[in-house]
């Protein structure tokens, strides 16, 4: 059973759409007003590459998806083709550093966990022996949150204990950039349900980290914390970086999660063994 693709897409609660609508409008509104100041600066302008979206070059610039899309008279979800130039509003375009997603790939920083995260993981009854595995899966939507995806794996998969993974890290779009989730498999120190060997579901952990990583890459934040969370998790389950595999590497049947995009060889060499 595959359950990391799709989760949410249909699933928004109507709740956080309000929510999002109503921190949006005074951003637009600040937008607005910094956009009139700024008017005689010059805008820059972005050449599609391929597999880019309007969500990954947002996230590149910094810019509000919504407010890169009106720019350029599309909507959020508008396809974008390879050759397609952009406009970029003068204060995103000047401000653009090198490239924060590639700086990401390249080097991943090491970042504390926070400490009520770091509770969670040691509060845990954890037997000895009881992980083999720590699993990375990507959420294949750019939005999503943790009551979303519990839902869908409750009532669309028929999962009894719910969401599937142990862990879900935000992107920034449902969730915060980086924030962490610790789920109740493993507060309660469940099995996973999100491998399709219901064996390796047994003794692996899963991680989500919200976005389509087949798209563009995971945030800096996603990847500094989901390097802090594999690390105090090999340290409480006295497991070395072999431990940590990506979807697409442990599945018995072939996934693309968590992407193409996501930066497997730099995260694995990120890791450090515990002690060291
Ligand atoms: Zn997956």
């Amino acid at each position: 059973m595959i359950v990391c693709e799709r989760v949410n897409r249909r699933l928004w609660p109507i709740h956080l759409v309000k929510s999002a609508v109503l921190h949006m409008a005074p951003w637009l509104l600040v937008w607005a007003v910094v956009a009139s100041a700024s008017a005689l600066a010059a805008d820059g302008s972005y050449t599609v590459k391929r597999g880019d979206t309007i969500f990954g070059i947002a996230q590149r610039y910094g810019i509000p998806p919504a407010v890169l899309a009106e720019r350029n008279g599309l909507s959020r979800n508008s396809y974008v083709y390879t050759g397609q130039r952009l406009t970029i509003p003068a204060k995103f375009a000047a401000q653009r550093p090198a490239s924060s997603t590639d700086a990401a790939a390249q080097n991943i920083a090491r970042r504390a966990l926070p400490s009520s995260i770091q509770r969670a993981i040691d509060k845990a009854p954890v037997r000895a022996g009881r992980w083999q595995y720590i699993v990375i899966h990507h959420s294949d939507v750019d939005t999503g949150t943790v009551k979303g995806m519990d839902k869908y794996h409750r009532e669309v998969r028929h999962m009894e204990n719910g969401l599937a993974y142990h862990f879900v890290i935000g992107n920034g779009s449902g969730m915060g950039d980086g924030e962490i989730a610790v789920c109740r498999r493993w507060i309660g120190q469940l099995d996973g349900g999100h491998l399709a060997s219901n064996g390796q579901n047994q003794v692996a952990i899963g991680i989500c980290l919200v976005g389509n990583f087949d798209e563009h890459r995971p945030t800096t934040r996603e990847m500094e914390s989901v390097r802090a969370l594999v690390e105090a998790l090999m340290t409480r389950c006295q497991l070395t970086p072999r431990a940590v595999k990506t979807h697409q590497q442990i599945n018995i049947v072939h996934t693309r999660c968590p992407g193409s995009k996501f930066p497997t060889k730099n995260f694995l060499n990120s890791l450090q063994s515990p002690g060291r």
